[in-house]
């Protein structure tokens, strides 16, 4: 239900590239901001995003991670633009560096959809190891003649050793379902050690990520995408995952070599893989859509309408925090 907004315009201006839930827009107009939202729903070319901001004045953008923000972008949103919102947790599509030395700060959207991520880690997980959008697709074609013994069989994740790469919000999330609800042994590679967690969830930490593919029968990316993880998973790494062994990918697509991974599942290298997120999204390499060991969403693992609606209001709480001179609650990068 809308809000209904009673604010007089203070004549504060912020900018949206694509229409988002409606609760943070409200929070916004209720401050008494001239809020304009790009009119089209769709991604906004460089170009557009440019001629959207050129000399319109706004005061604060909140942007998505489809939105490239660089040097030229910022240009563009001129030396009074406080902010760039992003409306995602991971912020690898704004250039940190010039944000820094322009003074616009950079936010992004933790915490609020830690749970859905790793919701939808789960059901990738699980609907990959138990082939159900095979048999889905299966059992639509007509193709179920009855009960059989050796029909369509998969494998269970209860007891399975889980390795988690990146221990972060997401990753110690799907670590505790995995745990709790499955009695999964969970091995986990991060840059940082956390003994507590070890300790907590019975972890093994490992120092490098080949022990950690040797070992998992699931492994599961909830890495940043940086230079460090750009096709942190490569041909060579593939190799060394065991043959029987599924890859979960939520985190961002270039932390996967694509080609390397419709290779991989082709030849049978590993047994399966469930991915929501792309190289070079949305376009698929080609091959990766035709196999039967793979489950692709389309990057939408934190697309519940409660997370999605928690999503607009802490991009606009950031906004806002800013604007009245305050800290914002997810600064990042230019800490
Ligand atoms: P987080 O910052 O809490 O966790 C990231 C973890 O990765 C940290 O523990 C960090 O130490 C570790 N890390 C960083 N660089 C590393 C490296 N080179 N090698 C190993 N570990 C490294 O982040 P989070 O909230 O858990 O989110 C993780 C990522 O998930 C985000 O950056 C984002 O890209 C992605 N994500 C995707 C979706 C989606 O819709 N598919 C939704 C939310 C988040």
């Amino acid at each position: 239900m809308s809000e209904k907004i009673t604010k007089i315009s203070n004549g504060v201006k912020i900018y949206i590239t694509r229409m988002i839930p409606e609760s943070g827009i409200n929070l916004l107009k209720n401050k008494g901001y001239d809020v304009v939202i790009n009119p089209e729903d769709k991604v906004l070319t460089k170009e557009e995003l440019i001629t959207a901001l050129k000399g319109k004045n706004y005061d604060a953008v909140l942007c998505l991670l489809t939105d490239k923000i660089d040097a030229d972008v910022f240009e563009a949103a001129g030396p009074q633009c406080k902010i760039f919102a992003n409306y995602a947790v991971g912020f690898d599509n704004i250039d940190l560096k010039t944000a820094k030395e322009k003074g616009i700060m950079i936010t992004n959207t933790p915490d609020v959809l830690t749970e859905t991520v790793a919701e939808h880690t789960f059901a990738l997980m699980l609907a990959i190891a138990h082939r159900i959008a095979e048999s889905d697709r299966f059992t639509r074609a007509g193709k179920y003649k009855g009960w059989a013994p050796m029909l369509l069989l998969g494998d269970d994740f209860s007891s399975k050793t889980l390795g988690i790469v990146g221990l972060g919000r997401i990753g110690t999330r799907v670590a505790k379902h995995a745990k709790d609800g499955f009695d999964a042994k969970i091995i986990y590679y991060d840059i940082k050690r956390n003994e507590e967690f070890e300790k907590e969830f019975s972890a093994e930490y490992k120092k490098n990520i080949e022990d950690l593919l040797r070992k998992a029968d699931f492994v599961s990316l909830h890495v940043p995408l940086l230079d460090s993880t750009r096709h942190f998973i490569n041909e060579a790494r593939l190799k060394i995952m065991k043959p029987t062994a599924y890859l979960i990918n939520t985190s961002r697509g270039p932390v996967i070599d694509e080609q390397a991974l419709t290779n991989a599942l082709k030849n049978k290298t590993i047994k399966g893989a469930a991915i929501d997120v792309f190289e070079n999204e949305p376009e698929l390499t080609p091959g990766l859509a035709e196999l039967e060991n793979i489950i692709l969403t389309p990057h939408i693992a934190s697309a519940t309408e409660k997370t999605r609606g928690k999503m607009s209001e802490l991009a606009a709480e950031n906004i806002i925090a800013a604007l009245e001179g305050k800290t914002p609650p997810n600064l990042v990068g230019t800490k």
